[in-house]
């Protein structure tokens, strides 16, 4: 692992922080829908939207650790997000490049890039959840089409996405070997959406109920029966999103600038001793959170696909996010009931936990596949 930057990094740094003096919309105008689409186009004109995908599907040819710097950099500034479709730009768009073919790459990719789909995915059912390889929803082959029947819970953005990423179960004896991706139209017949609002009341989850709905073999992503990969490759890319350190450092941001403005025994809580080791230890986490990152980059540098690595970050996320939460709560004192941002969070973060795989999970996966140790 090579912690240092080479002058053309540096040099691509320097180009990302005068984009973003240019374009970067203030926070105010941000909820204007013309706004936002400025900042896309101007990140479309530089390629900087599936900026790591090879040039030959549409994407800029990035470094990985180009990329790396990309959202370092955005994320320092606290920019608008390099895109609009979060799930199809993390995990779909590779998963695509990866397994597609080339009808499916034309088909998918150029709407990704131009911010014009939206994609929403769907694994967990009202049985499964941890364990994926126990799913039901099944895909009967007929003729030109499968016919695909079953239900999917927790299905984020299910209710505004126009395409589901699926696994199914194409063959009922083999675990692993039996389940297939699918790549369904939301608009199909047979298809019912029907809204789970969260602990805050607000309405992204759904259930998704599929009733003979008819899918184009075509729509299939990989061969019949390698669904598992395809899904574990999409999961890692999934958890490597959840587990990047930038985000975490602007929460970090934002803990100190109430710490700085909240009172502690007569002086600032940033003052205070307890608080400063509280915030210090999490700065301590995020840098390890950062160098996992990094070493993840390395792997991927030296051509290996995203593995088993990104389970360590995203088991450290959670709980992190969760302690910071709580020290802000407790800063905010009584006013903890009334404060937008920090009540939000402190709600929301324990879906960040189990979205994407549980800490448990987490535990599991790097037990065996990191440390080699007896499997589960
Ligand atoms: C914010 C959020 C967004 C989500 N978005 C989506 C989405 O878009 N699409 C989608 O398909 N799903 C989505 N999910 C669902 C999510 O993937 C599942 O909730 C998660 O995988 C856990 O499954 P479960 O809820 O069925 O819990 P279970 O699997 O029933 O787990 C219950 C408990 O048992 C523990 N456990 C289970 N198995 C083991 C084991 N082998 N060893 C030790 N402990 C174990 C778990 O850690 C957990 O504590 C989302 C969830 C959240 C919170």
């Amino acid at each position: 692992m090579d912690f240092n930057f080479t002058p053309a990094e540096e040099a691509f740094r320097q180009e990302v922080r005068d984009f973003i003096a240019e374009h970067n919309p203030p926070k105010e105008g941000r909820d204007k829908p013309e706004v936002i689409a400025a900042w896309h186009r101007a990140l479309v004109e530089k390629k900087w939207i599936g900026f790591a995908w090879p040039k030959e599907t549409g994407g800029g040819g990035g470094s990985v650790i180009e990329q790396f710097i990309l959202k370092e950099e955005m994320g320092a500034a606290e920019a608008p997000g390099l895109g609009t479709d979060f799930m199809g730009l993390q995990w779909v768009g590779p998963a695509v490049i990866r397994h597609g073919t080339d009808a499916q790459k034309e088909r998918f990719l150029p709407d990704l890039l131009n911010c014009k789909s939206i994609w929403c995915t769907g694994y967990s059912e009202p049985d499964t959840g941890s364990d994926l390889a126990s799913i039901k929803t099944r895909a009967i082959r007929d003729g030109d089409e499968y016919v695909v029947t079953g239900q999917k819970i927790w299905t984020t953005l299910a209710h505004k996405a126009e395409w589901i990423f699926m696994i199914v179960r194409t063959e009922s004896t083999d675990r692993y070997g039996g389940t297939t991706c699918i790549l369904i139209d939301m608009k199909s017949a047979g298809i019912e959406v029907s809204p789970i609002p969260n602990l805050i009341d607000v309405h992204s989850f759904n259930q998704v109920f599929f009733n003979e709905v008819r899918v184009p073999v075509e729509n299939r992503l990989g061969n019949e029966g390698e669904g598992w990969k395809v899904v574990m490759g999409a999961l890692a890319n999934e958890r490597s999103g959840i587990s990047e350190a930038t985000g975490m450092l602007q929460q970090l941001e934002a803990l100190k600038n109430l710490a700085r403005k909240s009172s502690c025994g007569g002086r600032t809580a940033l003052e205070d001793p307890t608080v400063r080791r509280q915030i210090a230890r999490f700065e301590c986490r995020i840098s390890a959170m950062r160098l996992n990152g990094m070493r993840h980059l390395t792997s991927q540098l030296q051509g290996k696909p995203p593995s088993s690595e990104t389970s360590l970050n995203k088991w450290l996320r959670g709980p992190l996010e969760i302690e910071m939460s709580d020290i802000a709560m407790g800063l905010l004192g009584s006013e903890a009931a009334e404060s937008g941002k920090w009540q939000r969070d402190s709600l929301n973060f324990h879906g960040t936990v189990i979205g994407g795989g549980t800490p448990n999970i987490q535990r599991n996966i790097i037990s065996e596949r990191i440390l080699g140790l007896p499997k589960d």
